[in-house]
């Protein structure tokens, strides 16, 4: 059973996830700091909200819900999340995706939607609770579908209007209220592409925590329509044959692994 507001004992060593707001604490080698608290040169952790997020290689995870820009915390740097990602350790980057929805959902619900009561966190869930009213919340989280789809020896690619400069990727689009994800993949598609598409697979998942997607990843192929980008979301998009593609996005993210399984499933 979860005990989230549970705290590690002295010796207990265990991973912190100090977070504020989109940024987390990382060491001057731009890892998590690993330790009991008797190591580590932290404020006192009274004043702050401490939650246990889960384990990382056998040890538990806390979070810290620091103040922004908090300088009470001395070694150690508040960096941007992707840096984590940018190290390649995927394990630790998706517990601090966790660390990082669990802040946002806890500094966003102190107050109940229903009847304006504060809300109390439960103590055996990760959850807020209102005992004026009864309603219960839950982290919040995002369904987008993701898919890379392929035309013969081609695989269609393009530049969002957040993407970094150069930057193309597959199409992505958050799933609706009220849609299954097969309707959302065929009308994200329809909308940014103009195209219809066939052989509908599903691949592979991946959290990602900007701030609360699930991403789901499918492959697919092109089953009719003349290309037509939406100007609204993207910046250009094209056929780019399997073996002279634009910069994509890197190892470690779902796009990368659906790009690698549309083109090696031609290739087979
Ligand atoms: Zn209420």
């Amino acid at each position: 059973m979860v005990k989230p507001y549970s705290r590690p004992a002295a010796d207990e060593p265990a991973w912190w996830f100090v977070v504020s707001s989109d940024q987390i604490l990382l060491t001057e080698d731009n890892d998590l700091p690993f330790g009991c608290l008797a190591d580590l040169s932290f404020p006192s952790l009274d004043d702050y909200t401490v939650v246990q997020i889960g384990e990382l290689r056998e040890r538990s995870c806390y979070l810290v819900i620091a103040d922004y820009l908090d300088d009470n915390f001395v070694d150690g740097k508040f960096e941007p999340l992707r840096q984590l990602l940018d190290a390649s350790d995927l394990e630790k980057f998706a517990m601090a995706g966790r660390a990082r929805q669990f802040s946002d959902f806890i500094s966003t619900h102190r107050f109940c939607g229903r009847c304006g009561t504060r809300m109390q966190a439960v103590d055996w869930e990760l959850a807020m609770h209102c005992h004026q009213c009864n309603h219960r919340c839950y982290p919040r989280v995002s369904p987008c579908i993701i898919v890379a789809i392929t035309k013969g020896e081609q695989l269609l690619l393009a530049q969002g209007k957040r993407h970094k400069q150069g930057m193309y990727s597959i199409l992505a689009g958050f799933v609706e209220a009220g849609e299954s994800l097969e309707q959302a993949l065929a009308r994200e598609v329809h909308e940014e592409a103009g195209i219809q598409v066939q052989n509908i697979e599903y691949q592979l998942s991946q959290p990602w925590p900007f701030p609360h997607s699930l991403m789901m990843g499918f492959t697919a192929e092109w089953a009719g329509g003349e290309l037509h980008i939406d100007p609204h979301e993207l910046v250009t998009g094209d056929w780019f044959d399997f073996d002279d593609l634009p910069p994509t996005p890197p190892a470690g993210t779902i796009a990368h692994t659906l790009i690698e399984k549309a083109i090696g499933k031609k290739a087979d």
